[in-house]
């Protein structure tokens, strides 16, 4: 396997030395400017923008990822400060890193959390209205209307959930009751998967995961800002980011639409892969 590939190409990295890392709004803000001063250069790369969220009179934000595989090196770290921060058991890893094998034979670290689909097949098998998306993008489980059918795990085409088929494991007490955008402590007989951090987002905070991946594998990105970051601060104009890099969804092939971008770099073809 080849090892970590250095900058990306065609992409405008911005130092935010003035700003913690961990708070990215103002970062997206402020490249947010500089990408409408850039004028059609930027805008007109709209293949990869969600054009409801892009609109004028939608939401302020349209969550995404984007996971640069060139740069990781499957430490999993970012599965683990997820778990630390949502208190899960070892066995649930809202984002896991898969070990994927390319066309060679060569196996390369692939991180996988939920896709955030903008056609989400796990909402609409769920009898109850359990999973819902909001007007930002999040696709959401609430705990206290979820009946575990488990419908929605057999929709998902990324494994990207599970059932809580025990009481979990207790939890630190929390500031404040479980909502779906922290859904923690979990409830016995509910689904759970990733939220993104939907918690941190609006406080301009980045994903756990994103904000302890040393490798800067992970961005979190505003389709309406077309804007992303990640944890070691780099700012990327995100449709120039995406289409310089020959960015790719996964298992596009199921209409989901995820919210999940790839950059590829060991060889991969994420369409072999399951
Ligand atoms: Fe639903 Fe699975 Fe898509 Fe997440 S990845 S939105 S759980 S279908």
């Amino acid at each position: 396997m080849e090892g970590p590939q250095l900058p990306p190409r065609g992409v405008t990295l911005q130092a935010d030395v003035d700003l913690s890392r961990r708070h990215f709004l103002s970062r997206l803000a402020a490249a947010g400017v500089v990408v409408a001063g850039a004028g059609s250069g930027a805008l007109a790369l709209v293949s990869y923008r969600d054009d409801a969220a892009a609109s004028s009179k939608g939401p302020s934000h349209a969550w995404c990822m984007v996971i640069d595989l060139r740069s990781c090196d499957g430490c999993k770290l970012c599965t683990i400060a997820c778990q630390k921060r949502h208190q899960l058991p070892v066995e649930q890893t809202w984002i896991k890193v898969n070990s994927v094998t390319n066309s060679a034979g060569d196996t390369y670290p692939m991180p996988v959390p939920c896709m955030m689909c903008e056609n989400p097949p796990c909402m609409y098998v769920c009898p109850v209205g359990a999973t819902f998306r909001t007007d930002e993008g999040l696709v959401l489980v609430d705990q206290d209307t979820c009946v575990g059918s488990r419908a929605c795990m057999a929709a998902c085409p990324y494994e990207a959930r599970y059932f809580n088929w025990s009481e979990p494991p207790p939890v630190k007490r929390m500031p404040f009751p479980p909502t779906p955008q922290m859904p923690v402590p979990q409830q016995k007989g509910t689904v759970g998967k990733c939220v993104l951090c939907a918690d941190r987002l609006p406080h301009g905070e980045l994903p756990a995961c994103v904000d302890e991946c040393p490798m800067g594998v992970l961005y979190i990105g505003d389709l309406v800002t077309d804007v992303a970051v990640n944890g070691l601060g780099a700012t990327v104009v995100l449709s120039e980011f995406l289409k310089a890099n020959d960015a790719v969804r996964f298992k596009e092939e199921f209409g989901t639409n995820p919210r999940v971008y790839y950059i590829l770099g060991h060889g991969q073809n994420l369409s072999g892969t399951s």
